[in-house]
C-alpha cells in the first residue's frame, strides 16, 4: 500500500501537465459546441513535446486552457501540482507566472526596443535591476541578438522578432513553455534556428516545452510528438503514422 502511495507521489512530482477527462465547449444554448473531446495527456518535467494535427483541431484551444489563458470547463488540468478545475484568479495568476507564450506572431510592442520588451516580462518578477539587466543582456545574447538590444521591432528580420519573443518568454525562466505555431511565419531556416534555441535555452533551465506546428521539418527536435484530430488526441503510433 505504502508502496503504491510512494509511486502516486512520485508520478504527480514528475509531471508538469496532467489532464484528465478534459473537454470544452465554445458557445451557449443552441450554439454550444464542443471543441476539445475527452483529453488525457501526462507531460514529464523536462519533456519536449510536438503538437500537430489541422487547423480547426484544437490546438490552440488546448495550449491556452494549459496556460491558463482560459478557464478550464470541464475534467482535471493539472499544470505542476495545481489543479485549474474551479481555480481562483489568484491561484491562476500563480500558475501564468511559471508559464512562459510564445504565439504564432510575435506580439512584441513596436514603441518598446528589443530589450525593453525583453524587460517587461520581469516587471512582476522580484528582482534587482542589476540582476533584470544581467538577465535580459544574458538571454538576448543567447538568442544571437547582443548587436540588436537597441533596435525597435520594425528594424528587425521575422526571425529576429521571434527571437525577442523567445527571449521574453524565456527571461523569467519559467518551469514551462507554450509556443502556439512559433514558426509559421518564418522561413525553413529562422524556422529551425528559432526551435533550436528555444530547446537548447529550455534544456539548461531544465524547461518543459510543449509546441504547436504544422512544420515536419522540426519534428525531429522532439521527445515526442502528439496529434490532434476534430479535438480528440490520437495516440503515438497513429500520430508518427499519420505524419509519415
Ligand atoms: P487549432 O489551433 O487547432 O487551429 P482552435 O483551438 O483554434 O484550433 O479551434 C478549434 C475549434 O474551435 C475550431 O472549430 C474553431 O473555429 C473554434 N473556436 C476557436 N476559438 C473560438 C472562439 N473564441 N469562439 C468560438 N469558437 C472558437
Ligand atoms: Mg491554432
Amino acid at each position: 500500500m505504502s508502496q503504491v502511495l510512494e509511486n502516486t507521489v512520485i508520478d504527480v512530482s514528475k509531471s508538469a501537465i496532467a489532464i484528465h477527462h478534459l473537454n470544452h465547449y465554445y458557445g451557449q444554448g443552441s450554439l454550444k459546441k464542443q471543441v476539445l473531446f475527452d483529453i488525457n495527456l501526462h507531460i514529464d518535467r523536462g519533456e519536449i513535446i510536438i503538437l500537430t494535427g489541422p487547423s480547426g483541431s484544437g490546438k490552440t484551444t488546448l495550449l491556452t486552457l494549459m496556460g491558463c489563458l482560459r478557464s478550464v470547463q470541464d475534467g482535471s488540468l493539472n499544470i505542476l501540482g495545481q489543479e485549474l478545475l474551479h481555480a481562483s484568479k489568484e491561484a491562476m495568476t500563480l500558475a501564468r507566472r511559471n508559464v512562459g507564450y510564445i504565439f504564432q506572431a510575435h506580439n512584441l510592442l513596436n514603441f518598446l526596443t528589443a530589450y525593453q520588451n525583453v524587460e517587461m516580462a520581469l516587471e512582476l518578477q522580484a528582482v534587482t535591476a542589476a540582476e533584470a539587466d544581467s538577465r535580459i543582456r544574458s538571454v538576448l545574447n543567447a538568442v544571437g541578438l547582443e548587436d540588436r538590444m537597441n533596435y525597435y521591432p520594425s528594424n528587425l528580420s521575422g526571425g529576429q522578432k521571434q527571437r525577442v519573443a523567445i527571449a521574453r518568454a524565456l527571461v523569467s525562466q519559467p518551469q514551462i513553455i507554450l509556443a502556439d505555431e512559433p514558426t509559421a511565419a518564418l522561413d525553413k531556416k529562422s524556422g529551425r534556428d528559432v526551435v533550436e534555441i528555444m530547446e537548447k535555452l529550455a534544456k539548461e533551465q531544465g524547461c518543459t516545452i510543449l509546441l504547436v506546428t504544422h512544420d515536419n521539418r522540426i519534428l525531429d527536435l522532439a521527445d515526442r510528438i502528439i496529434y490532434m484530430e476534430d479535438g480528440c488526441l490520437v495516440d503515438h503510433v497513429e500520430a508518427t503514422a499519420a505524419i509519415k
